[in-house]
């Protein structure tokens, strides 16, 4: 078999198996999604999201680009995450990076590699903000693991600043933010618990309100001025 002749004999195996497991498979799915998560992930072959998670068919919204990035003027992330939020009603989203990153490791060198590089400067940015811990590890393994870890943190915190979570985070449900990495070579996940103060600590910069709140009378005394 040639080109994509064993991916589409693939899916009528997978289409046969799953009518003999369950024959009312497709037409539930037809009748819409409400999935609970949404998933932001690395294109990296290596990092399937259903597989990963055990998640089947209308379980999880997902988003891939290259090195699981949360860009405030990608207008395919913020369409994903507005569906998500607001029309879907996920309960939580996950950036989820992957040590052996192959985006995280070309911008931690100083090679050129084309347009790609646009988009690597976004991660260039991780590494000023935490240069410090950055350099200071002398293992070069170790660094770009930890930077896996900070670009993974610095994207859930770039998701609490788009108008999109701030909003939802006023209204009664709003969707729980995480960041976990997944280790290719063990399989495992872990949850780097991200932890709620260190998305809203910079909400006095980051932070704005609707007009109607802006013109709302001023919270009584003992609450914190933002
Ligand atoms: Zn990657």
């Amino acid at each position: 078999m040639k080109g994509i002749e064993p991916i589409l004999e693939n899916n009528r195996q997978w289409v046969s198996d799953k009518r003999a497991q369950d024959p009312d498979f497709f037409n539930r799915l037809a009748n819409g999604q409400k999935p609970k998560y949404l998933f932001i992930g690395c294109s990296d072959s290596r990092v399937p999201a259903s597989a990963i998670t055990g998640t089947g068919p209308g379980e999880m919204f997902v988003h891939r680009n290259i090195a699981n990035m949360v860009v405030n003027t990608d207008f395919n992330l913020l369409s994903v995450l507005q569906y998500a939020v607001e029309v879907l009603g996920v309960e939580d989203i996950m950036v989820v990076g992957h040590y052996g990153c192959g985006g995280v490791a070309a911008a931690a060198g100083n090679k050129q590699f084309g347009l790609i590089d646009n988009w690597l400067t976004n991660i260039r940015d991780v590494i000023r903000v935490h240069e410090t811990e950055f350099l200071a590890i002398s293992d070069e393994d170790a660094r770009l693991r930890r930077l896996v870890e900070l670009n993974v943190i610095e994207q859930v915190r770039n998701l609490a600043k788009t108008s999109i979570i701030q909003n939802a985070r006023k209204g009664a449900k709003p969707p729980r933010l995480h960041g976990l990495v997944y280790d290719i070579k063990e399989g495992l996940l872990k949850d780097l618990k991200v932890e709620d103060d260190l998305i809203t600590e910079l909400e006095h910069i980051y932070g704005t309100q609707t007009a109607a709140e802006a013109a709302a009378p001023a919270a009584p005394s003992g609450t914190p001025a933002r």
